[in-house]
């Protein structure tokens, strides 16, 4: 892994939690995507190369809302920079763990990402991100 690249937060009002998060950074968020596939919305703010991605749930069946419902808003995903995400996919089954989808797919902020199942992670879904190029 080559850095800590993101916190993905869940949050049930992505109005409410940008105005509240906004405060606490001191700066705006830089963008506002929604990833329908994923049946999120999320909003990102960067403090210093690591980011914030927060996470609104866009449909009544997406994970977050899932999520929300068993253990409510707070950090949901550590996501970390990978250089070959195919290689890391590779590297991590080899090396046991669990992914929850087997091939690396599009993700928000211009990146294909991957998720390592928090069972085989200690509790923490990870998510493993590579930056496309632009
Ligand atoms: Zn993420």
């Amino acid at each position: 892994m080559e850095k800590l690249e993101h916190i993905g937060i869940a949050v049930k009002n992505l109005g409410q939690a940008n105005a509240l998060f906004e405060r606490l950074l001191g700066k705006a968020h830089y963008k506002i995507e929604e990833v329908a596939s994923e049946g999120v919305r999320t909003s990102f703010f960067e403090v210093n190369g690591v980011k914030i991605e927060l996470l609104e749930a866009s449909s009544s069946n997406s994970p977050i809302a899932k999520f929300i419902d068993k253990r409510g808003e707070g950090i949901h995903h550590l996501a970390f920079e990978v250089a070959d995400i195919k290689q890391s996919i590779e590297h991590y089954k080899q090396q046991g763990f669990e992914l929850i989808n087997a091939e690396a797919k599009k993700g928000a902020d211009n990146k294909m990402i991957c998720f390592l199942h928090p069972k085989s992670t200690g509790g923490v879904l990870i998510e493993l991100c590579q930056e496309l190029p632009k």
